[in-house]
């Protein structure tokens, strides 16, 4: 079935890393009202090559849905078609424009809410702006809403190589501010001396959390596995983790999490490579 193709317009385009040459975008969609989706789907990205192949690639989509715009974020890979393709449209005065269909993926929250750790690195951090956004709205202005987290403790483990490849870094720690139970803990592998946050891999900071929990609420560790009698559909889960960026990260942090006994329903993930 042919699906349909929207005209995506760039209203913003930001470059928010010189050093990783990484973009944000603001999309507008004309043709529509309103283009819904849930946090952390991806758009499927269509456009003709140098060739006049046409070339189609995924972008998680960096914002909770708000009436007919989406964002992105996306960094160059080098020699790369479509992610330098972004990187070089232009915005003002007049936006270029893509064509996408979407919204697409499965990499979504699951209902209802659980304590989560959310762990993503680079651009991998897209999907989980979103879920932020999603589960924490503004109190006022015109994209105000309810919180949805209901309460539930809310980990964003950021892992990147240096202190300015950390996207979006003022509007989490603002959100840790504003929200008592969302965690923010950026982690780097080659921070300079004078970086004074955490460091290392994502994967030594989401054992403390895992652990600490356990510690905190007198669970086991490893988790006992949940009795096979139970139909999956009915397994009812108290913890989540959501895995984003390239594929030696997020098999990296399922391993560790399966040797804690997470059952593999509990690890929600996507793979940009
Ligand atoms: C579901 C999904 C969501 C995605 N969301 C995003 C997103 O939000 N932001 C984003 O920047 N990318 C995202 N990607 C990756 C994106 O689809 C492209 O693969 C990426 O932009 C490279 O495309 P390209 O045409 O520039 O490079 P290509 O011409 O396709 O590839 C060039 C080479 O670079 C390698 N490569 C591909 N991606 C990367 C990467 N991220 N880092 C290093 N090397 C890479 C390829 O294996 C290939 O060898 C997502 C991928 C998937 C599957």
């Amino acid at each position: 079935m042919a699906r349909e193709l929207f005209t995506a317009r760039l209203a913003r385009k930001e470059c928010i890393s010189e050093v990783a040459q990484c973009y944000h975008f603001d999309f507008v969609i004309d043709q529509l009202e309103s283009f819904p989706y849930a946090p952390g789907q991806f758009v499927s990205a269509v456009a003709p090559d140098a060739n006049g192949k046409v070339q189609t690639r995924a972008y998680s989509i960096a914002s909770a849905a708000n009436s007919n715009r989406f964002e992105l974020c996306v960094n160059r890979v080098e020699d790369g078609f479509f992610s330098n393709h972004l990187a070089d449209l232009p915005d003002l005065p007049i936006g270029g424009t893509i064509q996408v269909h979407g919204p697409h993926g499965h990499f979504i929250l699951q209902q209802p809410i659980t304590d989560s750790i959310l762990v993503a690195t680079g651009t991998g951090v897209a999907p989980m702006r979103a879920m932020a956004q999603w589960l924490f709205p503004p109190e006022d202005g015109p994209n105000a809403g309810p919180d949805r987290s209901d309460g539930k403790q809310i980990w964003l483990v950021y892992g990147t190589r240096h202190e300015s490849d950390i996207y979006y870094k003022e509007e989490f720690e603002a959100l840790a501010r504003r929200k008592p139970n969302f965690h923010y803990l950026p982690t780097l592998s080659r921070g300079l001396d004078s970086w004074e946050g955490l460091r290392g891999h994502v994967q030594v900071h989401v054992t403390r959390i895992v652990e600490e929990r356990a510690a905190r609420l007198g669970l086991p560790l490893p988790q006992p596995a949940p009795d096979p009698a139970i139909p999956k559909a009915d397994l009812n889960f108290d913890i989540y983790t959501y895995i984003c960026g390239l594929n030696f990260m997020v098999s990296g942090v399922r391993d560790l999490l399966a040797a804690f006994g997470w059952h593999r329903k509990q690890i929600v993930f996507e793979r940009y490579d």
